[in-house]
């Protein structure tokens, strides 16, 4: 056994040395490739895919894990070998049950369509995408069909959700679209937040170099990482977690977008540099699903990065890099100005109260597309009737309705958006989990010092990567299962005293 254990090791390294070298070719097409690399790109990028799927599903890995199967039953569960044959199996089951030709045909279906989409959102085309999502609902609903399944959608919210099914997403999503509606309602009745400080010309390098400074403070290692410039931000590992690389975009004139989208990503590279080194080149070195990672990331941009105490800290400092900018600036006025909550079109440039009404929207269609419940060509009238009615808005055109994400436009309908909500709710449940253990937190925040919660995230998330499921890991961290109060908690908390509710 302790052979086979040892061959199944080598050939993850193998596939996982591989499948890291893709990243970084991927990694490096998003911000150094000149336009020319593109055709060349894509041949090494398949090649490396390809070479990568045929070593993980290969018969010999099959033959390994039936022997070791039992075997890793017997282990204690929390050891790592146990967990490497527990996920390794999980995974080599999702792989083997898509046929190739399904997998080169939803490849080719995902190049074509997300070009279209390129060329259509712009010119606010619909109709020239329409057939296009059609394919890719169609695809969504035949991967489905590989895997056994109550609901359609289940698997594809397993997919990246592992753990969840479309019954929990939904009571969840229905308790937290209850209660922010009417939230939304109340604080847009009020004065809008004068937000005009926050929009300043300033010096782009000196941007970048405040946002490093602040990532850094939170804990993540600029000697395991890099920061760089890209048109959409993302956060990527390239070998182990002592190589964790994140990007940012530069907005004129507004300093919250590379600084938030900063924080946001750190928060995923945070997680990612906290595995345990003992897991790297396996499976289990990586983030445990889409919507733990996204609780990382919207923890520190949101709840740490947005937070009153966080600036106590870095608007003096702020005001220190900036000179002339920022000087009758309060910290009053600069917290409330970056929490703004107002009723708007677009999911990504959406405030903490409002994002999760725009998530919701699109989970919801997506079931009711798979369903067989809402027909593609109903969607623009459908996207704007629920904007209006969740969030008293409606976009002008389908650019900043139905095409605004790439989402669906890029592979299946399906599965695509719950993480984001998900992890909103825990987050809010592992920050009110630590300050329960260290209730000193905030005020350490605010003299500048990360470094106990930071602590106490990668005790209690990050060093497990996938070693448990994204539930296992709250559970144990949190003593609860994913449960939506103390997310609403925070916001109506902290969005009272900023409204004045
Ligand atoms: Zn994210």
């Amino acid at each position: 056994m302790e052979e086979k254990l040892r061959r199944l090791r080598e050939i993850l390294r193998e596939v996982y040395a591989l499948r890291r070298s893709a990243a970084l070719l991927w990694w490096d097409q998003a911000t150094k490739m000149p336009p020319g690399g593109a055709a060349g790109r894509g041949e090494q990028l398949a090649t490396l895919g390809r070479l990568a799927h045929e070593r993980f599903t290969s018969e010999e890995v099959g033959e390994l894990l039936e022997a070791l199967a039992p075997v890793a039953k017997e282990m204690p569960y929390d050891s790592d070998e146990a967990a490497l044959i527990r996920v390794t199996k999980r995974l080599y089951e999702r792989e083997t049950r898509k046929p190739a030709e399904f997998v080169a045909r939803l490849a080719r279906h995902t190049s074509e369509s997300y070009a279209v989409w390129r060329r259509a959102r712009p010119e606010n085309d619909f109709v020239a995408v329409a057939p296009y999502l059609e394919r890719s609902l169609e695809l969504g609903r035949e991967l489905a069909g590989f895997y056994e399944h109550e609901h359609i959608a289940d698997p594809l919210i397993a997919e990246s959700d592992y753990g969840m099914n479309t019954k929990r997403v939904r009571k969840l999503f229905s308790e937290l679209r209850e209660a922010l509606v009417p939230l939304v309602a109340e604080i847009t009745e009020k004065p809008p937040v004068d937000d005009s400080c926050l929009l300043k010309e300033l010096p782009a390098q000196e941007q970048l170099a405040f946002a490093a400074e602040m990532v850094s403070h939170f804990g993540y290692d600029f000697s395991s990482g890099r920061q760089d410039l890209t048109a959409h931000p993302f956060a990527v590992k390239v070998s182990t977690p002592q190589d964790v690389r994140i990007t940012t975009r530069i907005r004129p004139g507004d300093l919250r977008d590379p600084l938030f989208s900063t924080l946001h990503e750190a928060g995923h590279g945070m997680y990612e540099q906290g595995i345990d080194q003992n897991l790297a080149w396996t499976p289990l070195d990586r983030g445990a699903s889409a919507g733990l990672h996204e609780s990382q990331s919207r923890l520190w941009e949101n709840v740490v990065g947005r937070s009153r105490e966080c600036w106590e800290h870095f608007l003096p400092r702020l005001k220190e890099r900036f000179p002339g900018h920022f000087d009758g600036v309060s910290l009053e006025e600069f917290h409330r100005a970056i929490n703004k909550v107002e009723r708007s079109l677009i999911r990504t440039d959406a405030d903490e109260v409002t994002y999760n009404l725009h998530v919701i929207l699109r989970f919801d269609f997506e079931v009711a597309m798979l369903e067989g419940d809402l027909e593609v060509r109903d969607l623009p009238e459908a996207w704007r009737g629920r904007m209006r009615e969740d969030l008293g808005i409606e976009p002008p055109d389908d650019r900043d309705g139905v095409l605004q994400d790439a989402h669906w436009y890029d592979g299946i309908v399906g599965g695509k958006f719950q993480g984001y909500s998900l992890g909103n709710i825990m987050g809010a449940q592992l920050y009110a989990a630590a300050l329960e253990a260290h209730p000193e937190v905030p005020e350490e925040i605010s003299r500048g010092n990360f470094g106990t919660l930071h602590g106490w995230l990668k005790e209690n998330v990050y060093r497990h990567g996938s070693k448990y499921t994204s539930e296992e890991i709250l559970e144990h961290a949190t003593g609860s299962g994913i449960t939506t109060e103390p997310y609403l908690e925070y916001l109506r908390g902290k969005y009272t005293e900023i409204y004045d509710l």
